[in-house]
């Protein structure tokens, strides 16, 4: 079987590990969390990185660091993880969506404006699959309306933006807003296991990530609480494979890109398949490689996803919309919206094996039989 996805270990992560075995250092008190923290805001060039449990909480917690509470409202794109709606949700804020645009899987951000009221306090871009989403828009609304952006970066290590908004310059995925959370999921492209990171320039969100992860604890005066807070820290252990993994980063990188491009290259003469895009204001790093099929051909990504099983190819469908599950239903939201684009891309999309051990010849194989299955 080609895997979806496979982390690549071949750096200092035993070395490391063993280290904090040696030492004794295992909890979040070891001196690899500060080490990962450093390095890996310094990579995106975010002065303060808080090291956490998981992506999921790094939502959270960076949704609390910017103040969000009861009746706050939170714009996010309906095709995402689940994470994104939870971590507004445990805060008591209400998840409001938007659609997709079709080519990038990324936010409508044209559709963020009719969402904005009173109540908005955070729009929350996702970006997916390795591209960022167009952000000059969500800049220029967050402006006009004073609110604030929270980056779902977890997809997209080492991706960059070109603003024109911003003066016409290449930003960095997760250093665009006020708060980034990114992952460290086995999945990622740097990996901790599990794991997870809240990013920002301000030294007040910064102070009240890192009071939330840990209990809500007083510097000054321990054992006394004015707020409740979660355990959220990450190990010493997940930090010391986090930092052999960011020794590894442009590399990694490389790879993706190298891997990406020559999907593209394979796929060009196929016709009727979206696969992922290249635009010009993007440097996208193809965490995963997506493609959607024609509905002409009358197969679904479920269908297709089956196939490529059959001849050992792992593939993994794209996330199905919010505004579909029935968990949230069931809580009133997003009953009777629509989201049509979402619904479109998860009937019909589906990514391809993607992982940093992935070979040419592999790609080959998986091109070709997806060819045959189409027909073509
Ligand atoms: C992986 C992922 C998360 C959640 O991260 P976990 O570490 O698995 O909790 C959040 N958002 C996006 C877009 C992701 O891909």
């Amino acid at each position: 079987m080609i895997p979806v996805n496979e982390p690549l270990l071949d750096g200092n992560e035993k070395k490391y590990l063993l280290e904090c075995i040696d030492t004794g250092w295992i909890s979040s008190e070891g001196p690899f969390v500060k080490k990962f923290e450093e390095g890996f805001a310094s990579f995106l060039g975010t002065k303060h990185g808080i090291a956490v449990c998981n992506g999921t909480a790094a939502l959270e917690i960076a949704l609390y660091a910017l103040g969000v509470d009861k009746g706050d409202e939170v714009i996010m794109p309906s095709f995402t993880i689940i994470s994104c709606a939870i971590a507004c949700i445990r805060l008591g804020a209400k998840p409001v969506l938007v659609d997709i645009e079709p080519e990038t899987w990324t936010m409508d951000v044209f559709q963020m404006e009719s969402k904005i009221t009173p109540k908005t306090k955070v729009i929350m871009p996702v970006h997916i699959y390795g591209h960022p989403v167009h952000m000059d828009e969500v800049f220029r609304l967050a402006e006009k309306y004073n609110i604030k952006i929270l980056e779902d970066a977890a997809e997209v290590h080492g991706a960059e933006y070109f603003s024109k908004y911003k003066g016409g310059k290449w930003l960095k995925c997760g250093d665009m807003g006020e708060v980034t959370a990114t992952s460290f999921y086995a999945n990622k492209i740097i990996t901790t296991g599990e794991g997870g990171m809240v990013l920002t320039n301000n030294d007040h969100y910064a102070e009240r990530a890192g009071s939330y992860r840990n209990l809500c604890f007083k510097p000054e005066k321990r054992f006394y609480h004015t707020e409740l807070g979660y355990n959220f820290r990450m190990t010493n252990l997940q930090a010391a494979v986090g930092l052999a993994q960011l020794e590894q980063i442009e590399r990694f990188i490389a790879i993706k890109i190298r891997l990406g491009e020559y999907y593209r290259k394979r796929f060009a003469d196929i016709k009727g398949l979206r696969f992922m895009p290249v635009k010009e204001y993007a440097k996208s790093v193809y965490w995963m490689y997506g493609i959607e099929l024609d509905p002409k051909f009358g197969i679904t990504a479920e269908e297709m996803m089956n196939r490529l099983k059959k001849h050992g190819i792992a593939s993994r469908p794209f996330f199905r919309g919010l505004h579909d599950q029935p968990v949230l239903n069931n809580m009133g939201l997003f009953v009777d919206e629509s989201y049509p684009q979402t619904d479109h891309a998860y009937k019909y999309g589906f990514y391809l094996p993607s992982g940093l051990t992935l070979k040419e010849k592999q790609i080959d194989f998986v091109v070709d039989v997806v060819r045959k299955e189409l027909g073509q």
